[in-house]
């Protein structure tokens, strides 16, 4: 039997968190009864500085249940960190974590068959979507364009997986040890290695309240996604670079030849398109540059991810 924490990272998710609350106590009470977990098992809420009634209702059912614990963040530090918190605030206190979002669009039926992987042997669980039929078009396309991308780009994903996943104690530990600010879990818990398996189900349409990730939000992430684990753009821009370089060594050529055999061409038209065609090139590859350079400006200043104030704990 193991001690099982569910960690639920919240960002005003106030018109759904009493029932979430609910069914994920109910789920711990029948994987207790069914010996696959301790009932010192519980859920840890993560409050990511919700600026809605999420906290009070947070504290309302940690006196209800004593499977409810809950940590509220000072500030909104985004998904990614609010799981890290999350994580790193159960590490030492149990043996498998499972991290969840808050409106359980992610089928918590197949959270018995993670458990029996991990008693197996897997160290980490993805949960991986059948299809993405609950997707607005946009999302959907854009996810899969964003999959393809990252494995372009030599960063190892799992493909329709989010971040509804089982990790055991020493995998939190190691994942622990990476303190960079800029996370992209998606990224690194693939990377870690270990024994891994995967469960499939159909995710759910959200039950209440809104998305939180806006398009900007997600195409922020997808590019956190790429930058933090491969150079490669910038690899790829010095190719662009030097191909541009051998089509102006022919235009120059061609310009030669055409001026010894007396045909010069007017083409003022031509000329503009190509300055701001190559303008655009170099301050989109300068953009991709600086944003590397951004990135370990910011690592180096080793902020803080972010800053418990309140913890809800049954002993
Ligand atoms: N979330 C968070 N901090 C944020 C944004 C979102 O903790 O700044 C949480 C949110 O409450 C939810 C999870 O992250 O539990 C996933 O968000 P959402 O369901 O809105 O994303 P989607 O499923 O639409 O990708
Ligand atoms: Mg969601």
């Amino acid at each position: 039997m193991y001690k099982l924490a569910i960690v639920v990272p919240c960002y005003n998710e106030e018109a759904i968190l009493k029932n979430t609350c609910e069914t994920l106590v109910n789920l711990l009470d029948d994987l207790t009864l069914t010996g696959k977990i301790t009932d010192q098992s519980y859920v840890l809420f993560v409050n990511d500085g919700s600026s809605d009634d999420s906290w009070n209702i947070l504290c309302r059912e940690h006196d209800l249940s004593n499977r409810i614990n809950a940590i509220n963040l000072a500030a909104n530090v985004g998904h990614q960190n609010a799981l890290l918190a999350g994580l790193d605030y159960v590490q030492d206190d149990v043996d498998i974590a499972i991290s969840i979002d808050a409106d359980l669009q992610d089928d918590i039926c197949v959270i018995e068959q993670m458990i029996d992987k991990y008693s197996k042997g897997a160290d980490i669980v993805y949960g991986v979507r059948n299809n993405r039929k609950s997707d607005s078009f946009l999302k959907r396309n854009s996810a899969n364009l964003f999959y393809k991308f990252m494995t372009a780009m030599g960063v190892k994903t799992i493909y329709n997986h989010a971040d509804f996943r089982l990790m055991s104690r020493r995998v939190i530990k190691q994942l622990m040890l990476y303190k960079e600010r800029n996370l992209y879990l998606r990224g690194i818990i693939p990377s870690l290695g270990y024994k891994t398996d995967c469960v499939y189900y159909t995710r759910l349409k959200r039950g209440g309240g809104k998305s939180k990730y806006s398009l900007s939000k997600m195409l922020r992430l997808a590019s956190d996604g790429i930058t933090s684990f491969t150079t490669r753009p910038i690899t790829l821009i010095t190719v662009l670079g030097f191909i541009i370089i051998l089509f102006a060594l022919a235009a120059f050529v061609y310009t030669l030849i055409s001026y010894f055999t007396g045909n010069t061409a007017p083409g003022w038209s031509s000329l503009m398109i190509s300055i701001w065609f190559l303008g655009g090139v170099q301050l989109f590859s300068i953009g991709i540059v600086g944003k590397y350079v951004g990135k370990a400006y910011f690592e180096t200043k080793q902020r803080p991810r972010y800053d418990i104030v309140e913890e809800l704990k049954h002993e």
